[in-house]
């Protein structure tokens, strides 16, 4: 199903210290992609429905964004930080052009994140963007294993593709371009040889930026994800289990891996070249992994 929204607004106040933004914009609610493990399940039911995957409904008055954007004057926006602003749909709808068009009258920057190659339909819009204003775009991986993420983000292109996106991003734009290696998930993809890999490839094309993050399970995502690994990876989702107790993974497994991702970085050489200056502020120290 696919439904209009009429919303008042579409920039929305948000972060309150966790994320770089403070303020957001996500123009659609559901997303096609079907990773298992999406966080933003939960975010369903204030649609009244329970077809997160299925029922995709999208922001049609974008012209709100001109008085909007004049009102917030520069503010960092995250765009796409819960549902991916690049999926299937958007290849027909095509709202994100309007959308660039009005950042770019405003000069107003962005924090984009997505996990498809549609991006790149409007790489002159992000490239005439981050001539006048400070574009970060972060290019959603997980794994290299090209098994393993047909399993979990099934409606994904090959991670391998996914690098291509962020080298011409790169090649082509002023963008500060990186890589949401996120999240991290517990005996399936936070192996030695992933995380190195990962951040390796980041640094041969010259990346910005990693972006760390273990997986949390909210609401409705905990139990579907649960079920899946019960199904897929039955070796290993009783260990799951073991480290989420809670929707968040056990204080002691976070730190391990945010220690080792640290020592991945350094062994590498690969240091974020990019500051965010507002997550630096206020970042919590529990969410180190960005650095
Ligand atoms: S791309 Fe993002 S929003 Fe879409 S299903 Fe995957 S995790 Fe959820």
């Amino acid at each position: 199903m696919l439904k209009e929204i009429n919303n008042k607004t579409l920039i929305r106040k948000c972060g309150a210290g966790f994320t770089p933004y403070s303020f957001d914009l996500n123009i659609y609610r559901g997303c096609a992609h079907r990773c298992k493990y999406c966080y933003a399940l939960y975010s369903h039911k204030y649609l009244d429905s329970d077809k997160f995957y299925d029922d995709i409904f999208y922001k049609k008055n974008i012209d709100l964004l001109d008085k909007e954007l004049g009102k917030i004057r520069g503010e960092l926006v995250g765009i796409g930080t819960v549902c991916d602003s690049y999926q299937p749909l958007e290849q027909s709808l095509k709202i994100m052009p309007q959308v660039m068009q009005y950042f770019i009258k405003h000069k107003n920057p962005i924090y984009l994140s997505t996990k498809s190659e549609l991006i790149l339909r409007d790489i002159d819009l992000i490239a005439d963007l981050s001539k006048v204003a400070t574009v970060y775009i972060s290019i959603s991986i997980t794994t290299l294993n090209e098994n393993i993420s047909q399993k979990i983000e099934p409606n994904v292109i090959s991670s391998e593709r996914r690098f291509e996106v962020a080298r011409k991003l790169k090649e082509k734009t002023n963008a500060f371009v990186g890589i949401h290696l996120m999240p991290v998930i517990p005996y399936i993809t936070d192996n030695r040889e992933n995380l190195e890999g990962i951040l390796s490839k980041a640094k041969e094309l010259n990346l910005d930026y990693v972006v760390a993050g273990t997986l949390n399970l909210y609401g409705e995502t905990k139990k579907s994800f649960l079920n899946f690994t019960d199904n897929e990876f039955p070796k290993v989702s009783g260990k799951i289990k073991e480290i989420y107790s809670s929707s968040k993974s056990a204080k002691e497994y976070y730190l391990n891996t945010n220690e080792f991702v640290k020592k991945l970085k350094n062994m590498i050489g690969f240091h974020n070249k990019c500051s965010f200056k507002e997550w630096e502020k206020n970042r919590p120290e529990q969410l180190s992994l960005f650095n």
